[in-house]
């Protein structure tokens, strides 16, 4: 079976060696709500309703989703040079 970086699309020469990426994309919370003007009643039935029309497994990848891959050294290391800055600090791009 031939295998392919999934981030450059480059094929792997056999032996050659592989990274695996796994991504973990979870909602964060600053803990702030925003006060609605309108009416607690009036708000909770729309959000029931955005809820109702959503898709379940649509719904549950905005809060948490997670992604495997499969790359080559060179996009590892420029994975890790892009993020691998310490807790808090800026990624730029
Ligand atoms: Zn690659």
């Amino acid at each position: 079976m031939e295998l392919f970086c999934q981030k450059c699309g480059r094929r792997f020469r056999p032996g050659e060696l592989r990274y695996q990426v796994k991504m973990e994309i979870i909602s964060a919370f600053d803990g702030y709500l925003p006060e609605s003007d309108q009416d607690i009643d009036l708000e909770l039935n729309r959000l029931i309703e955005a809820l109702t029309y959503q898709d379940p497994e649509e719904a549950a990848k905005d809060v948490a989703q997670s992604i495997f891959l499969v790359i080559c050294r060179s996009c590892r290391n420029r994975l890790v040079r892009e993020y691998d800055t310490g807790h808090g600090q800026r990624v730029v791009h």
